[in-house]
């Protein structure tokens, strides 16, 4: 007959090309080829999960699905068998002989431009289909029979991945496709059943399909086909069948962590991308922070089959605690190519995933505070990077803010911007806010006193980040922010209007005393001014509302940056014995050391260090004996 004789035929050039390519391609992605061939499988086994609807006689009386893997030692041979499907001649001279995809074709395109070196990373972000398997075999062979056709019309198509293929007709009884892949003699590892099955469970655990391994059951001597993969693809089950257990046993497996997430976020995006989303919230305890060497977790399915972490590309970094991943229901394999050249599609998912997070945290900061108030203190620090990283989502940034603050007890920071506000006396216009190096320096702060006295919240900030966050923020439902180590914070209040008179009015009588207060120390300071706002502390150290604060200057000379020595506005506390004390003293000698020993003191807790500290205890302890 005819139809039985082999016929061998060229592949088309652009395939040669590709095939060419993956010969001489480093391997170092070549695992993607079973990637390939399961989705293949899976693809073949919904194609006609599908069109058996409308014609169940295409079944043949089997009705269970699944993709069989087997290795065979002696021959050296990976077979990946489904009962999808399957191809008929003309089916497999098309696709397997042609390059019909665009994607593949744009690849084609790309690696012309590309040095052989780069060359296999890119076959692994593009997913180059069936002849990823050239990778790894130095021979294919597909047998396969199209569903309810004649077991006669089963084809054999056979291809050592140069520039000829042959395909004859055989008998194939069941139905469904097999790739029987003959590994290259440098390849043979794969043909462990550990390694081969690890691999399987890495790319297509998730598969809705059964995937099936030969075993030997070695008591019993026998072999037996047993699943390897989950076969179940959480995200894609309706929310409502989905208990709080299996999210969390879930988020557990997949992202191997020991700890229950705090919360999750499941949804189904429709539109020009389609696409499922299934975030987690983490417990702090089982994230790694501030290693940024360390990728994050949020994983690209397409149709279920894993194709890579994109947190780098999807997930601003303020958000890097989140893991999860996105399912997209129609973008080909090919996704890889377009979210790795930053294109429209990626902003645009970055754009609606950064959304959904924030949304989704705004909304457990109303429905659950405290499961809130979990998620500040584990990742509030990281959340502070937002409002410079991410001008577009600032306002729902701020709102997600807390702080430690005058008007709470302990170190916690769990005061909202809203709370701050409706706890506002009216006139008060200005959110005011101290940075320090730490909660204790925050909170005994001189700046703090007279707000102490008028009972004016202040909020604490003394986080690293916090003063290079607040170079971002502005305000807060038309109040400005208003640091109070600025010299400037009283003015314009009308709550601290009153106080702010008598220091105006007052200094005029202090001003010779000031004057040689500013003789002594005048490479040091800019003025010096009396003030009734201070109560415990004799004075304090102020920068000028246009000068960069002490916290700041000291974030820049942490990474190595020179900054100009600041200049302060020196502030006496006009009832304070020490200052009272030293207005006396006539001996411009004693009276220096005095002078320069209370600024020392205000250097000491505005900069949180002094340069020689040991002369400023050798100058106290002198004062102190003489
Ligand atoms: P893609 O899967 O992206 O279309 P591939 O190169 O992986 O590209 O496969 C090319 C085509 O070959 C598929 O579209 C499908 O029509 C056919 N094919 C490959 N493997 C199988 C299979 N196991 N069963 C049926 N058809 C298959
Ligand atoms: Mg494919």
């Amino acid at each position: 007959m005819e139809e039985t004789k082999k016929e061998v035929l060229q592949f088309q050039s652009e395939v040669k090309q590709l095939l060419g390519l993956m010969v001489y391609s480093l391997y170092s992605n070549r695992d993607i080829f079973i990637r390939e061939l399961i989705s293949n499988a899976s693809d073949a086994i919904n194609k006609l999960k599908f069109i058996a609807i409308s014609d169940s006689s295409l079944y043949e009386k089997e009705h269970d699905f699944e993709i069989r893997i087997s290795l065979d030692k002696k021959n050296k041979t990976i077979s990946i068998r489904d009962n999808g499907i399957g191809m008929s001649k003309s089916d497999i001279i098309k696709n397997l002989g042609t390059i019909a995809k665009s994607g593949t074709k744009e690849f084609l395109k790309f690696s012309k431009d590309c040095d052989k070196k780069n060359i296999n990373q890119l076959i692994g972000q593009f997913g180059v289909g069936f002849y990823s398997s050239f990778i790894v075999s130095k021979k294919v062979i597909v047998k396969s029979r199209l569903a309810g056709s004649e077991r006669s019309q089963g084809v054999l198509w056979e291809s050592e991945g140069t520039g000829e293929y042959s395909i004859k007709y055989e008998d194939k009884v069941d139905r469904g496709t097999e790739v029987i892949l003959h590994v290259k003699e440098d390849q043979e590892d794969l043909l462990s059943h550990s390694k081969l099955s690890n691999i399987i469970k890495r790319y297509s655990n998730h598969i809705d399909i059964p995937i099936k391994m030969k075993t030997v059951d070695r008591r019993e001597n026998r072999t037996f086909w047993k699943q390897i993969n989950l076969a179940t693809a959480l995200w894609r089950k309706d929310k409502s069948n989905i208990s709080e257990n299996e999210y969390r046993e879930f988020y557990k497996n997949l992202f191997k962590d020991s700890f229950d997430p705090i919360f999750w976020m499941h949804n189904k995006v429709e539109g020009t991308q389609e696409y499922i989303s299934l975030m987690f919230i983490p417990s702090k305890s089982s994230i790694d922070l501030w290693n940024r060497e360390k990728k994050g977790s949020f994983y690209l399915y397409v149709r279920r089959v894993f194709i890579k972490d994109i947190s780098d590309q999807v997930v601003p970094n303020y958000l890097r605690f989140i893991r999860g991943l996105i399912d997209s229901e129609h973008l080909s394999l090919n996704i890889s190519r377009e979210i790795l050249q930053k294109d429209e599609n990626v902003r645009k998912l970055k754009k609606q995933i950064t959304r959904r997070i924030l949304n989704s945290l705004e909304m457990l900061s109303k429905n659950h505070p405290e499961k809130y108030q979990m998620v500040w203190d584990g990742f509030g620090s990281v959340l502070k990077e937002g409002p410079a990283e991410d001008i577009s989502h600032k306002s729902s940034i701020i709102n997600l803010l807390r702080f430690s603050s005058t008007f709470v007890e302990d170190e916690q920071q769990t005061v909202s911007l809203r709370e701050y506000c409706d706890r506002a006396e009216k006139g008060q216009n200005k959110i005011y806010y101290l940075t320090a190096d730490n909660y204790i320096s925050a909170k005994k702060s001189p700046h703090l006193d007279c707000f102490k006295n008028q009972n004016i919240e202040v909020l604490l900030l003394y986080d690293r980040i916090d003063e290079w966050m607040m170079n971002y923020i502005f305000e807060f439902r038309g109040k400005e922010f208003q640091s109070i180590s600025k010299n400037d914070s009283f003015l314009e209040d009308t709550v601290t209007q009153r106080k702010n008179d008598i220091i105006i009015s007052d200094e005029k009588i202090f001003q010779p005393f000031l004057k040689r207060v500013k003789m002594v120390l005048e490479k040091d300071i800019k003025d010096v001014h009396m003030t009734c706002r201070l109560e415990k502390y004799p004075c304090v150290l102020k920068t000028d509302k246009n000068e960069m604060s002490s916290q700041m200057a000291k974030l820049f000379s942490s990474v190595g940056q020179s900054v100009p020595p600041i200049k302060y506005d020196f502030f006496l506390n006009r009832s304070h014995p020490i200052i009272n004390k030293i207005m006396k003293i006539e001996d411009e000698n004693l009276f220096s050391r005095w002078v320069k020993t209370i600024f020392n003191q205000a250097l000491l807790i505005e900069q949180g260090y002094l340069k020689d500290v040991n002369q400023f205890i050798i100058d106290i302890n002198q004062l102190l004996s003489s």
